[in-house]
C-alpha cells in the first residue's frame, strides 16, 4: 500500500522562502575587522531574489555551475541559497587549493560564472585565461574596475548587478535528486573529486545539523562559522541557520586567532566550528591575552581527530563545552557526533566525548577488513570504516571510483572501531597508519598523546621506513614558545600512556607543521619533506 502522503520535494528554494520570511529577523553579521556589517534573513532573500535576476541575465539556466571564490560573508550566504534556488549548481572553489588544482576543478565543473571576493582578485586573475569555461566574473566588495579580462570574460560589480533588479524571484520547482552544489575534496590523499549535494540531501543534512544529537543549532542563538564555506558547505551551517532562524557571524577574512578573539567578544557567539588548528591557535592566544569565552555554549570541532587536551583546556580553562565529530565531504559532512549517553557520568563522559561519536539514525556504518569482511562492533575489532545514508555520495561526479563506492557503501579511508552502543573510534587513515613489524600504530593516537605535554603546541606522526620494523613512527613537534622539551623527556612522559613498542625513536623539532588547503596538518607533505631529507631527525 502506498502512503497517502504528499510527495512535497526538498528543495533549498523552499527553504531560502521559509528562513527569509518565518525568520525574517534573524541575521547574518559579517565582520569587518573592526566592526560588523549586518543584514537580516528578510534582507537576504531580496537580494537573493536580485542575484537570481542577475545570474539569469546572464545566461545561467538548469543546471549551470556558478562558482564562488570568497571567504564566509554575507554575500557569499546569498550565493549560496540564490544558486541552488534558481536551479543552477553551486561551486564553492576552495581559495587555498594549488592553482593547477585549482584549474583543473573549474574546469571539470564547467563552471560558467565565478563570484569572486575583491581581495581575492589578485589570486584569481592570474588563472582566469585557463579557466575554459568562465564567461562572467563577479566581484563583491571591491572596484570589478581592478580586474583586466581575459578576452571572452566579462567583469561585474555583484551591487552594480544586483542595483534596481525585482527583489522577487518565481523560484522553479526543481527535482529533490537533482545536484543543488558541488564541492570538490580538498585532495589530502589524492586528486580532488567533485561531490554533488542534491537538494534533498542539504534539506534532510540541515536537519540534522538541528537535532539534539546533531550540532544542535537553536533558533535565536548566533553561530561562529569559521569553517570555510569552501570547505565541505561549511558543514552544512548556513543552511541549517536558515531552516531553524539561528543568526549566522562570518569571519570573512579575519581568520587569524587576535580578530577571531577580538570577533568572539564583539558579537558573543553561542555556538561555533571549526577544524582544531584553529582552535590551538586561539587557545594559545588566550594564554598571553585573557578573556571570556564562556558565552560559547558549544564548540563543534571535527576535520581532524581532536586531541583530549584541547577539549580539556577548552572545559576547564574557558567553561566551554567542545563537540567532536567525525565527516567528510562524501558525507556532507555530518557523519558522527560523540555526544555521551545520558546515562553516562563523570570519566565515562569524556571516554565517549574523545571518541568521534554515534551515528545519527539516517547514517548507517560498518567496518570491514582488507577482505570487505564485516568486523564486529565489539569496541575492539579494528576495520575500515564504511558509511551510507540520504546525504552520503554513492559517486563522485564524472570520475569512476569502483574502489570508493563498494555496493552502496562509501569506503571512507579510515580505519577504527565501534563499540556495541555504536560508538565510533578513529585510529587513522588507512593511508596514515604506521605498520611496524606486522603490527599497526595509530598515528592519532600518538598525536593525542604527545599533545597532552605542556610544552608542546602542535604535533604530527608520520611513518618513516625501517630496515628492521618496514615503518617506524617520526613525532614532527612544534614547542611553545620560550618552552623546551628534549626526545627523551617527550619519550618519557609518552611511556605512561602508550605500548613499550609504539614509543617512537624519531624527533624532529619544527617551527611549524604544513597545514593542507582546509587547515589539517598535512602528512603527504611531511613525508616528501622527510623523503627530501628536510628534517633533522633526532633519536633520544
Ligand atoms: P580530505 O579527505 O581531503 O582531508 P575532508 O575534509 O573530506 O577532506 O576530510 C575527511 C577526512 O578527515 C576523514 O576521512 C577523516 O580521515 C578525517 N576526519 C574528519 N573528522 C575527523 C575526526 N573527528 N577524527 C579523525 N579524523 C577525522
Amino acid at each position: 500500500m502506498l502512503s497517502t502522503m504528499h510527495d512535497m520535494p526538498l528543495s533549498l528554494a523552499h527553504l531560502l522562502r521559509y528562513g527569509s520570511t518565518v525568520h525574517a529577523g534573524a541575521q547574518v553579521v559579517t565582520w569587518t575587522g573592526s566592526g560588523s556589517r549586518r543584514r537580516t534573513y528578510a534582507e537576504v532573500g531580496r537580494r537573493c531574489s536580485a542575484l537570481a535576476h542577475a545570474l539569469r541575465g546572464l545566461g545561467i539556466e538548469g543546471d549551470d555551475r556558478v562558482a564562488t571564490y570568497m571567504w564566509n560573508n554575507a554575500e557569499h550566504l546569498e550565493a549560496y541559497l540564490a544558486v541552488p534556488a534558481m536551479g543552477a549548481v553551486l561551486h564553492p572553489l576552495n581559495i587555498r587549493l594549488f592553482p593547477e588544482q585549482l584549474i583543473h576543478i573549474a574546469n571539470h565543473a564547467e563552471d560558467r560564472v565565478i563570484i569572486v571576493d575583491g581581495s581575492l582578485v589578485p589570486m584569481l586573475a592570474p588563472h582566469l585565461p585557463r579557466l575554459e569555461t568562465v564567461e562572467h566574473v563577479i566581484v563583491t566588495g571591491g572596484p570589478s574596475s581592478a580586474l583586466a579580462a581575459p578576452s571572452g570574460v566579462t567583469v561585474h560589480s555583484y551591487e552594480e548587478l544586483l542595483a534596481g533588479r525585482p527583489d522577487e524571484f518565481d523560484w522553479p520547482e526543481v527535482d529533490e535528486r537533482s545536484a543543488a552544489a558541488l564541492c570538490y575534496t580538498s585532495g589530502t590523499t589524492g586528486e580532488p573529486k567533485g561531490v554533488a549535494y542534491s537538494h534533498r540531501s542539504l534539506w534532510l543534512h540541515s536537519m540534522q545539523v538541528c537535532m539534539s544529537d546533531g550540532a544542535n543549532l537553536r533558533q535565536g542563538e548566533s553561530a561562529l562559522v569559521v569553517v570555510p564555506q569552501f570547505h565541505v558547505m561549511a558543514w552544512g551551517l548556513p543552511y541549517a541557520a536558515f531552516m531553524i532562524g539561528a543568526s549566522l557571524v562570518m569571519p570573512d577574512r579575519f581568520l587569524q586567532p587576535a580578530p577571531l578573539a577580538e570577533l568572539i567578544a564583539a558579537e558573543r557567539p553561542d555556538f561555533a566550528a571549526a577544524v582544531p588548528t584553529i582552535w590551538q591557535g586561539l587557545l594559545q592566544h588566550l594564554k598571553q591575552h585573557p578573556q571570556d569565552i564562556s558565552m560559547l555554549r558549544e564548540v563543534l570541532i571535527g576535520g581532524s581527530a581532536v586531541p583530549p587536551s584541547l577539549m580539556r583546556a577548552f572545559e576547564d580553562d574557558h567553561h566551554v563545552t567542545v563537540l567532536h565529530a567525525w565527516g567528510m565531504t562524501e558525507t556532507s559532512p555530518l557523519g558522527s557526533v560523540a555526544r555521551p549517553p545520558a546515562e553516562a557520568d563523570g570519566e565515562e563522559r569524556w571516554r565517549y566525548r574523545y571518541s568521534q561519536g554515534r551515528f545519527p539514525a539516517s547514517v548507517q556504518a560498518r567496518l570491514v577488513d582488507e577482505q570487505g569482511r564485516s568486523v564486529p562492533h565489539d569496541g575492539v575489532s579494528v576495520g575500515e570504516l564504511c558509511v551510507r545514508g540520504p546525504w552520503i555520495a554513492s559517486s563522485y561526479y564524472g570520475v569512476s571510483a569502483p574502489d570508493k563506492f563498494v555496493d552502496g557503501w562509501l569506503r571512507t579511508g579510515d580505519v577504527g572501531m565501534i563499540s556495541e552502543d555504536g560508538y565510533l573510534t578513529l585510529s587513522d587513515r588507512v593511508k596514515d597508519v604506521i605498520k611496524s613489524g606486522g603490527e599497526w600504530i595509530s598515528s592519532v593516537d600518538l598525536e593525542n598523546a604527545v599533545m597532552g605535554h605542556p610544552a608542546v603546541a602542535g604535533a604530527a606522526v608520520i611513518g618513516i621506513p625501517d630496515e628492521r620494523w618496514d615503518e617506524r613512527p617520526l613525532v614532527v613537534v612544534v614547542l611553545h614558545a620560550g618552552q623546551a622539551a628534549t626526545p627523551a623527556e617527550l619519550r618519557d612522559f609518552l611511556a605512561a600512556s602508550v605500548a613499550r613498542w609504539q614509543l617512537p625513536e624519531n624527533w624532529a623539532f619544527v617551527s611549524e607543521i604544513p597545514t593542507t588547503s582546509v587547515g589539517k596538518y598535512d602528512k603527504k607533505q611531511l613525508r616528501a619533506e622527510h623523503r627530501a631529507g628536510r628534517f633533522d631527525v633526532i633519536r633520544p
